[in-house]
């Protein structure tokens, strides 16, 4: 039987890499909206769009965080595009454990762009002086689906693949007792 149907706006962010001049203005912003508090400090590691940059090839090109990878994956692709030859895991976007980027710098979690919730356009498109990133939206007819996971539930499956789901579960246990005194 085929599910039910929903409305569902799709949120897309055009990124046109021969425009992009590396000027990592959309790594900055990006950072200052997600500090706590808002704004407060702006560090690109904390970026949930990084910039891949090789001057000397005239090579920028923005990647944006998508999915948290538990494992690495077990084969890796080159692409060369105009001449121009992009390395392995160049496009992905995922926080996986190949790689530093897209994890929070302090705790390694998993970072994940969330199109600037709360916001009427994404900030980083905003501060994209040269419309490398356009953002666009529409209405799409889905299947209904499960919910998207929540950051929180991402980040407490990264902490128990790091160091494993019972000694979370007894460090929980310990904060809990101390709190209670
Ligand atoms: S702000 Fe625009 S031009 Fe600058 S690095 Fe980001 S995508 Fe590229
Ligand atoms: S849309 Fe917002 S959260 Fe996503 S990369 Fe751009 S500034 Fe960061």
């Amino acid at each position: 039987m085929a599910g039910e149907k929903k409305k569902k706006i799709v949120k897309t962010i055009k990124v046109d890499a021969d425009k992009c001049n590396g000027c990592r203005a959309c790594e900055v912003i990006c950072s200052a909206f997600h500090a706590t508090p808002k704004y407060s400090s702006n560090n690109p590691a904390r970026s949930r769009i990084r910039v891949i940059r090789e001057p000397i090839r005239d090579i920028y090109l923005p990647v944006y965080a998508g999915e948290y990878a538990p494992a690495e994956c077990m084969g890796r692709d080159k692409y060369v595009i105009d001449g121009k030859e992009y390395d392995e895991c160049a496009f992905c976007r995922a926080a996986c454990p190949s790689r530093d980027i897209f994890k929070e710098p302090d705790s390694g979690l998993p970072l994940k762009c969330d199109m600037c919730e709360g916001e009427d356009e994404p900030l980083c498109v905003k501060w994209c002086l040269v419309d490398a990133l356009t953002y666009e939206e529409r209405e799409e007819e889905v299947e209904e689906e499960a919910e998207e996971r929540e950051d929180l539930e991402i980040g407490l499956e990264a902490l128990a693949d790091k160091y494993g789901l019972d000694t979370i579960m007894e460090t929980v246990a310990k904060m809990s007792m101390s709190k209670k005194g």
